[in-house]
């Protein structure tokens, strides 16, 4: 049984150094039992993690086997073949998208296209002050109805985030009683990955309340850049994923070993893209490489590895090179249903203007006959 390993290797090798449809699509999927899920317990504890420049297939064999908190990870509903925004395959455009459900482009879309460190408040550097209207996230709703929001980022171009939902800008608090115009509360910057995944683990335990927080995972994207995509065990990228894993087995032991998260925590976990093409970056838009994604609900272990495509039947099921326009009506789940599967989660309404998963949020157990009888 050592052939086909093996010859899936060579394959995603040869991916690497051009955009082959057919190499990409032979990758096997990750397998999704059908069995029910546990009935999820309130959660009480979300975590948006994005992995920049994880590509979906470093979560499929043979390589996941080198990864044991993210394989942890898809015991729960999931699907390896998300997609990144319609329009771009870079890091801003796709993280605001995380949090804001909106596509980059269009009437509806959050208008950033820009990937470098914002200009200055004054300067015009907030998400709204761009689209020229205010532009809601998943910090807005959450902090409003008292959720405790938190930012951990690698890079510094998040700045974004607390210049357009800070004290200054963030919108007033229609939801009483008053929580402030600032609706993320903790922004902390780190570059390395352990000092990241420490100081998330640290501020979990810490937290009582209800929790949302956005984890940015920078390393695979700079080892991807600095050196290639390569999808093996010996890469820098392949490094740069173990450093991730590390870093999510320290918060994953939080969650275990603290009371008042274990079985009360969720992890919605995906990323802003893939990458490999051309070889040093993911701007190549038109290739599956860079645009299909991972897509991970861990509801606590005792979730079910569903297929989260087959249980939203609403959703197009895309095949693994296509990518699907932003102005279809049927969309693929998308890295931006992050905001609004994290505020179901925790039991609040979607961001308003939001389109992904916003009117008919995306199913994370099969319909129970208690649903089919309302419909
Ligand atoms: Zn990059």
């Amino acid at each position: 049984m050592l052939v086909r390993p093996l010859a899936a290797v060579v394959l995603i090798l040869v991916a690497n150094f051009a955009c082959d449809r057919a190499a990409s699509q032979t990758t096997a999927p990750q397998s999704a039992s059908s069995a029910a899920p546990a009935t999820p317990l309130p959660t009480n504890h979300v975590l948006v993690i994005s992995v920049d420049g994880l590509r979906a297939d470093m979560l499929e064999p043979p390589m996941i086997t080198e990864f044991p908190a993210l394989t942890r990870l898809l015991r729960g509903p999931h699907t390896l073949n998300a997609r990144t925004d319609p329009d771009f395959t870079v890091t801003l455009p796709n993280h605001i998208s995380m949090v804001t459900g909106r596509a980059t482009l269009g009437e509806a879309g959050h208008g950033w296209t820009l990937n470098t460190d914002p200009a200055g408040v004054d300067q015009g550097g907030t998400i709204h002050a761009t689209k020229g209207a205010y532009v809601a996230s998943m910090f807005d709703v959450a902090h409003d109805a008292g959720v405790a929001t938190g930012v951990f980022v690698s890079k510094t171009k998040f700045w974004v985030f607390t210049q357009s939902y800070g004290d200054t800008f963030g919108a007033p608090d229609i939801v009483e009683p008053d929580e402030g115009t600032a609706k993320i509360d903790l922004f902390v910057h780190a570059d390395s990955m352990s000092d990241l995944g420490g100081t998330v683990a640290d501020h979990l335990r810490r937290k009582h309340g209800k929790t949302l927080d956005f984890v940015h995972f920078a390393a695979p994207d700079i080892a991807g850049h600095s050196y290639d995509w390569k999808v093996n065990n010996t890469s820098k990228y392949f490094e740069a994923v173990v450093e991730v894993d590390h870093a999510i087995a320290e918060i994953l032991r939080a969650i275990d070993e603290t009371e008042h998260l274990r079985g009360t925590t969720a992890i919605i976990l995906t990323a802003d893209h893939g990458g490999g093409v051309p070889l040093k970056t993911h701007t190549d838009m038109t290739c599956p490489l860079n645009f299909r994604i991972p897509f991970l609900v861990w509801m606590g272990d005792a979730s079910a590895a569903l297929d989260l495509q087959a249980l939203n039947p609403a959703r197009t099921k895309p095949a693994r090179d296509e990518l699907i326009t932003r102005v279809a009506d049927k969309q693929p789940i998308r890295n931006g249903d992050a905001a609004n599967a994290a505020l179901h989660l925790l039991g609040l309404p979607s961001v308003p203007g939001s389109r992904y998963g916003a009117d008919e949020p995306l199913h994370f157990a099969p319909p129970t006959s208690s649903d089919k009888t309302k419909n």
